[in-house]
């Protein structure tokens, strides 16, 4: 892993790399924090698919909460703004989560009992899981960028922001959103695995659970910017709900990447853990269950996942068929296909 500072890049490509040491105690933790989970992610992902030239850094940015992925000069280039960390850790406070475990009330015994003993896990915390699946489907979802970079070789250089470019529409480049998505699911999938297998008390149901969290995390992270509440220095948490549109824009509408992601996850999870009989109604209901909880908290009195529930169902059938038309091109795209190809996903 190479550190920005010591590489040589043309200005003006990227933005100025933030220094956070002179920020006050607190912020210097947090920023470290994200520092180091992102660079541990981006150094193991490397050594998988072997790349080399890595760099992630933090720009400076402070009014907005983005990541970005870029290919520049020969490296691979991942990073966050400075106030992504700042964003992430308030919006993922424990606070928000302290009546979490109200989600078992919706659930048969077995299941709201399991929810407790998670709660009760000396070695799980809620608010840590939920924080770590969301920067595990942010890093994930960069890091496909990269492998999509790679794959095409491109030979200009290149910086994919996630911010909503509103003249930036491509249907192949909705396609490779689409595809960075997937794999982001899926890798918070393999995540919540890993963290499940680390327990010392395993049960299916408490995976289950660990499951439903981990979508939860993905979906409340999603919605955060379908409602615009990432601004990070708004702690008012004004809503600007961005209007629903299909083939707009630099990105897929939040809602269609909802639901093919929610789409994605069920699958794997039938096709890889056949044993747990998943249910997708019961999926659906813990996930808007837990986002019910979080909103409620968050933003008290809006009913966020009520919105949330309306626009789908005004929606649904242009989100569904949106997803397939993605999905469409998507696997005809030569350079995603043997990507999915190289990681032995069968499509
Ligand atoms: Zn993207």
């Amino acid at each position: 892993m190479k550190d920005i500072k010591e590489i040589s890049i043309r200005e003006g490509i990227i933005k100025r790399a933030f220094d956070y040491e002179d920020s006050d105690a607190d912020l210097i933790i947090t920023y470290k924090y994200f520092e180091e989970k992102f660079k541990d992610l981006y150094q193991s992902y490397a050594d998988i698919f072997c790349l080399d030239n890595c760099v992630f850094y933090i720009s400076e940015d402070y009014y907005r909460c983005n990541a970005f992925a870029g290919k520049i000069e020969d490296y691979n280039i991942i990073g966050i703004t400075n106030g992504y960390p700042i964003l992430m850790k308030n919006k993922f406070d424990d606070k928000y989560f302290s009546n979490i475990i109200c989600i078992g009330f919706i659930n048969e015994q077995s299941i709201s009992d399991a929810y407790v003993d998670l709660y009760e896990d000396q070695n799980f915390k809620f608010d840590e899981f939920m924080l770590n699946c969301s920067i595990q489907y942010t890093f994930s979802h960069e890091f496909q960028h990269i492998l999509q970079f790679n794959s095409f070789k491109i030979s200009k250089n290149f910086l994919y922001s996630e911010n909503l470019d509103k003249n930036g529409f491509s249907l192949k480049k909705h396609a490779r959103e689409f595809d960075a998505d997937r794999m982001a699911s899926f890798e918070v999938l393999k995540y919540t695995f890993s963290v499940y297998s680390s327990l010392n008390d395993k049960n299916n149901e408490k995976f289950k659970c660990m499951l439903y969290i981990a979508l939860a995390s993905i979906v409340i992270t999603k919605n955060l910017f379908y409602f615009g509440l990432t601004n990070p220095i708004d702690s008012e948490c004004t809503i600007d709900k961005q209007d629903f549109y299909i083939k707009q824009y630099s990105h897929p509408h939040p809602l269609v990447r909802i639901y093919s992601m929610l789409e994605y996850f069920y699958v794997n999870i039938k096709n890889d853990f056949p044993e747990l009989n998943i249910d997708p109604q019961e999926i659906l209901n813990n996930v808007v269950g837990i986002s019910k909880i979080y909103f409620d908290n968050i933003i008290p009195n809006q009913n966020i996942m009520q919105n949330f529930f309306e626009s789908s169902k005004k929606f649904i059938n242009e989100i569904n068929c949106y997803n397939q038309e993605l999905y469409n091109v998507a696997i005809k795209d030569k350079y995603i296909k043997a990507l999915l190809k190289k990681r032995g996903i069968k499509f």
